[in-house]
Formats: structure tokens, sequence, C-alpha cells
């Protein structure tokens, strides 16, 4: 990285979205005039994607909020601040007294700074003192998390730098599309493109897949919900063909014999019934990553949302680590697996302590030295300090209902387009006694709160984020706020206040990730070590970083991995499949995604009108045959129907499509809300809803 003052005519800093978190450099003395500028950084390679060139506009947007608004007569309507924040006060202070302190409840959101993450936490369970918090970052990563954990002892998305894919010659993509999702990721895959090394496992021909063919790699086109079958075949083949690394399972794993004992059953030809895939596909996938690694090119397993958004996410992902583990690639230089996240602060989102069940550093909640080590940083009696609380879909699904919250505060996060059976949740958030939702912009949560507190964005205001390969950034300041905008950081402070708390809580940002720091010591996620110092004079410091690793860690497990004997676990995992299967009714299965110019519920690149023209409008992509056999055609608007919603989309067709599967997006909101036909039904492990997989069927609209 280079630091701010290599730019003196600018501001150096990281992109408003994805996990990628490109670095450029901003110019310009106010919104107005503000240009971006990509700035060379391992990551991105100087690269930027649509959405980054573009994001100087959610600065300057029109549609801006500049004053908190509160709801009269059912109106939202312009208010002071003090009469906003007397009004959730008010609020909270009326409903714990009448139904106790977990009636209010707390949502945070994936891109909120390591700052804000950590102080959301600290509001929610010293300030409000209420167990009830969790964030969209559930919907995120959490299966590959859980599965991390379980198997390496440990998660951090990226366990090695980003630039160590760059040199790989053998790639297999796990339901990622990172050529519409994080572009400049593509320079890293040139490598394996080049050596026919790029393959990837998705039930639609993406640009990523369409890249991995054009290369004379592989696409794995597998049924939606397959994924686990796929992993334990590709085990099936890398065992009984001679490429497992019997020397690595002997020395750095533990528990062969038991995956074995599953995939043993899981013969090519059984896979192909199930998955789709070939069994030649199956043999030439192993055989090519078994290839690179016995040449040191390089060989790695990255895993996204496709393969992970399932009831079955974390055993799915297990199983894939379990075929890296046979292969032997995890903890070895040039070769591993790792996880690709999605949300700007993905990582550090989930580190501390905005997730039901985690305190800061990655620490578990339910464990009592834990507790002890935060207690004592937050300055109260760790017997004060609430327990876990309900998951993400499980919180908002409670909301209103005997026993559940009636006051909740949303912060960084559009649930009503983002959440699955997303009307459901509607109708929840609806039955609250107060829904607060601070946002710059109105997202179709905001329009349905009681009170709406405007806040600063991404280049408005200083703070640190921590991305994909465990690498914190600084992000910074780079314009003025408009007047009438707070922060979140302010708001808890004040909030704090006016209910009567008696702890204080920072609004600088600084001091507050100096209490991060102390709060995360000794943790898996030690930032101990990391100071806004060392991060402005442009050292890259890859947590964990403590006293006793002051130079951070960029590889995990080299030297053994997190568990208590130092070897990664095989976990025997079976295949399950959908939560819900398809039938004649609804003889389709729906999956879901993103395209290139949005952003998660679309809320902010909707309103920026180069990426909303480029984008188009909502749209369903299926094969001809199956359109043919609904009865609509190209361009026409149809009906996408589950048990749980209906959809109205633009036909897009594409013989590439599998023939039982269409595909949505899930960046639009109203009518065209994909999110009205996905299936809540949650990993038991992780709590992940089924993004990925639900029954549809596909119809002319009326
Ligand atoms: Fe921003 Fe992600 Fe695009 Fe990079 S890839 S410019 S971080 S949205």
């Amino acid at each position: 990285d280079v630091g701010a003052s290599d730019h003196p005519t600018g501001v150096a800093t990281h992109c408003a979205y994805c996990g990628l978190q490109c670095a450029m450099t901003l110019t310009g003395a106010n919104a107005a005039e503000l240009t971006v500028t990509p700035r060379r950084f391992p990551t991105n390679r100087g690269g930027l994607c649509q959405k980054g060139w573009t994001s100087a506009e959610l600065l300057r947007t029109p549609h801006r909020l500049t004053r908190p608004l509160v709801r009269r007569d059912g109106e939202l309507v312009p208010t002071s601040w003090e009469d906003a924040l007397d009004r959730v006060a008010d609020g909270i202070v009326r409903t714990r007294a009448a139904y106790g302190d977990d009636a209010v409840a707390v949502f945070g959101g994936g891109g909120l700074t390591n700052e804000k993450a950590y102080q959301l936490g600290r509001f929610a369970r010293v300030a409000l003192r209420t167990s009830q918090i969790d964030y969209n970052g559930r919907w995120c990563m959490s299966s590959a998390a859980a599965a991390g954990i379980r198997c390496f002892g440990i998660d951090r998305g990226l366990p090695f730098p980003v630039t160590d894919i760059g040199s790989a010659h053998a790639v297999l993509l796990l339901g990622a599309n990172p050529a519409e999702t994080m572009p400049p990721f593509l320079s890293h895959l040139v490598p394996a493109a080049d050596h026919a090394g790029l393959m990837v496992a998705d039930p639609r021909l993406t640009p990523t897949a369409a890249k991995a063919l054009d290369g004379g790699g592989l696409h794995l086109q597998l049924r939606p919900g397959t994924d686990a079958a796929l992993a334990l075949g590709l085990i099936h083949v890398a065992v009984t063909e001679g490429y497992a690394d019997r020397a690595y399972i002997a020395g750095r794993t533990t528990g062969f014999e038991d995956i074995w004992a599953i995939a043993a059953q899981w013969l090519p030809e059984r896979v192909e019934r199930v998955t789709g895939v070939a069994t030649a596909t199956l043999r030439e996938t192993v055989r090519t990553l078994a290839r690179a690694r016995d040449t040191e090119r390089g060989a790695y397993l990255l895993s996204a949302r496709g393969t992970e958004q399932h009831a079955t996410g974390t055993d799915t992902v297990t199983a894939f680590i379990a075929l890296a583990l046979v292969l032997g690639l995890p903890g070895n230089p040039g070769t591993g697996f790792g996880t690709l996240t999605g949300q700007g602060n993905g990582q550090g989102g989930r580190e501390h302590g905005q997730k039901a069940d985690q305190l800061p550093g990655y620490r578990r909640i339910d464990d009592p030295a834990a507790r002890a080590h935060v207690a004592a940083v937050w300055g109260i009696d760790p017997e004060d300090l609430p327990g876990p609380g309900r998951s993400a879909f499980e919180l908002l699904d409670a909301l209103g209902t005997d026993g559940g919250p009636r006051a909740l505060l949303v912060h960084g996060s559009n649930p009503v387009v983002s959440a699955p059976e997303a009307g459901r949740v509607t109708e929840r958030l609806r039955a609250l006694d107060l829904l607060v939702v601070s946002d710059f912009v109105l997202s179709e949560t905001a329009a349905i709160a009681d009170v709406v507190l405007p806040v600063l964005q991404w280049a408005e205001e200083e703070g640190t984020l921590t991305n994909l390969e465990g690498r914190v950034l600084r992000r910074r300041r780079a314009v003025s706020p408009p007047p009438g905008c707070r922060s979140e950081l302010e708001i808890w402070a004040e909030l704090a206040s006016r209910i009567g708390c008696s702890t204080a809580f920072s609004t600088d940002p600084r001091e507050v990730f100096d209490e991060l720091r102390r709060a995360t010591a000794g943790g898996p996620a030690d930032y101990s070590a990391i100071t806004w110092e060392r991060l402005d004079a442009g050292e890259s410091l890859h947590w964990p970083c403590s006293a006793e690793r002051p130079s951070g860690t960029p590889r995990l497990f080299l030297d053994g991995f997190a568990t208590p004997d130092g070897r990664a676990r095989f976990v025997p995992v079976e295949h399950a499949g959908p939560a819900e299967v398809d039938d004649p009714d609804y003889p389709l299965v729906g999956t879901t995604g993103r395209v290139l110019q949005h952003y998660q519920s679309g809320a902010q690149t909707r309103l920026v009108d180069e990426l909303a023209s480029a984008a188009g409008e909502m749209f369903v992509q299926v094969h001809p045959e199956t359109a043919a056999r609904a009865g609509v055609g190209d361009s026409e608007i149809a009906a996408v129907v589950s048990r749980r919603g209906r959809t109205l989309a633009t036909v897009r067709l594409d013989e590439a499509m599998r023939p039982d599967v269409v595909f949505l997006p899930f960046h639009w909101a109203g009518d065209g809300r994909a999110n009205s036909l996905t299936h809540a039904a949650l990993d038991p492990t992780s709590r992940m809803p089924e993004f990925k997989a639900c029954a549809v069927r596909l119809e002319a609209a009326r």
C-alpha cells in the first residue's frame, strides 16, 4: 500500500463497495468536484470496476438524506436531531420497561467500518443490555466461516495474500463469479486461465465460467444445491485415481477415514446423475489441480456465495475443504483453500462483535474467558454481559411476536430487499412498535421506518476495514459531509447518554480502534499491534498482529492449523440437497445472484445513473425451451412464482442456462424483488438461509 502522504493532491482510500476493497485516490475540494483515480495495490493492481469508477456519485446523489425523519400521521417528515433522538431514546426506554431488555434489537451490516462494527456490539450489549443483535453478514459468509472454524480452527476468508493466487496454474472456483462481482480480481486468475487451469463450478455459464472455457479450462455446470455431492465425488476421484497426498493426510490432518467412508459411495457416475457434471469433467478437474500441485505451479480452491448460501452451506464448504485436504493444499506455500468475501467489510464485520454469538477478536460469546476479557475492557461485570442472541433471520422473524423484540435499530442494511422470504420479513418489520433505520439514502427499509437517521458515508469519515485476506486498511475522509448528517458513533453516544447508560461511548474512530485493539488482544483475530500510524505509514498488516507477531500474519497455517493438535480436521458430511424440492406446481429451481453494476440490495447503486442504465431492469435468465413451455418470450415480462411470493422480471433467453434452472438477480425491490421467492430454511450450524435454491414456476405475467 501507499500512505496518504504519497498523494499530496488527493486522499488515498479504498472503494465504497465490495470486499476486494480496491485502492483509489480521491481528488477534489468537495463532493461535486471529486474524481476517482485507481491506485496500485496488491489486490486490485491498479484496476477498478464500474462501481468503483462511479463511486463518487454516491457522495453527490440528489437522493441524499440530510435531515432526520419521523413518521407523523403515516408520513415520514423532517425533524430535528433532538426530536429524533429523543423519540428513539424514549421508545427504547418504554420498550424495555414494558417487555424487558431483549425487546430492543439491533441489526448491523457487513459494510460498517471495524470501529462501527465493534461499537455497535458494545452499544447493544452495554447500553441496550440486549442479546438481540445480528447482522446481514449472517447471510453472506457465515457458512464458509463456520466450516473454516470447524476444519482449520479459525476463519479468515483468504488465509494467504490474494497475490499468491496470481501465480497459480490451477484454480477451482466454487460458486464464485468474480468477473461480475469483483472484476479486478480476474487479474490474479490470468496464469490459471492461460494454462487451461481455471475451473468454475456454477449452475450458470457466468462471464467467469465463459472465461474459463475460453482458456481451455472447465465449467462444472451443476444443478443448484448439489455442491456437496460434487465435492464428495471429487474426493472419490482424487483417492481412487492416486491423487491424494497420503503424507500430508497422515501428518497434518485427522479424520480422513470418516470422510472417506462417505466419499467412497460417491462414484463419478452417481455424481453425474445427481449434479449433472460429466464424469470426464470430474476427473479432469482433479487431474488439473493435482498436476499444478505436483509441478509446484500453484493450486487453489476458492469458494463464494453460490456454494455457501444453502441450508447445507456449512457441510458443503466442509466437503470442499476436505477435497483440498485430500489434495494436501491448505497450509502449504503456493496452494490453499480460501473464500472470497462479498461485502466491503465482510471480514472485519464478523470479527468485532455485531454477530449474535461473538465478541470482539472473533471470540465466542459463550466462552467464559472471552467474556471476562471483553467485560474488563468494557468496564462491566461479566455477569452483566448478555449471552448469545438470535441469528439474523430468526431475529427478524421474531419481531413483534410474543417474546420477540418490539423495537429494532437497523444500521447499514436493507432487509426489506435482502432478507430471505422478504415479504414475510417486511410484515414482521411493520409489526414493530419502533423501527429506527440509520442510512444515507431512503432505502426500502428506511421507507417503512418510524425514525430515519441520516448518516455519513464512506468518503466522509475516517476508519478502518479488513479486506478479504485479513489485511487491515485505512478508509479516509476526502470530503466534508452535508450539514445535518451524523456518524453512527455520534448516534450511539447520544442514545447511550439519553437512556441513562453511565458508560461513555467515544465518537472518535481512532479512539474506538484503540479500544478495539485492546478488546481483540489474545483472541483469534488479534489486532493489538495494528495502529493507525502503522497503517498510515503504508505497512501491510494482516491479523493476527500482536506483540508476539508484530509484523502480522499474511499466511496462516504454515506451521500448523489453529486446532488444539495443530492438524486440520476432516469432518464427515453427507450430501442432502436443497431443502425445497421441485414438484409439478413448482418444477424449476430458482437461484439468485449479482450483476456487474449492482451491489447488495441495490439501494446505493440503483441511485447511480450510469450503473442503473447499464444494468437495465430486473430480469430472469432462462433457457429458451423453458420459456417456451411457460409461454413467455424474450424481453417479455414474466412472473416467477414460489410458495412464498411472486416476482416480475423481463425474460432474458440464454441457451447456456440449464433448462431446469432460472436465475434472478437480487438487486431490485417492489414487484421485482427476487427475495420474495427465496426460502428461509436455515443451515443448522451457520444459520445461513437457502438463498441459492428454491422451487419456482415461470408463467406469463397477468
Ligand atoms: Fe469496488 Fe469491488 Fe469494484 Fe473493486 S471490485 S472497484 S472494491 S466494487
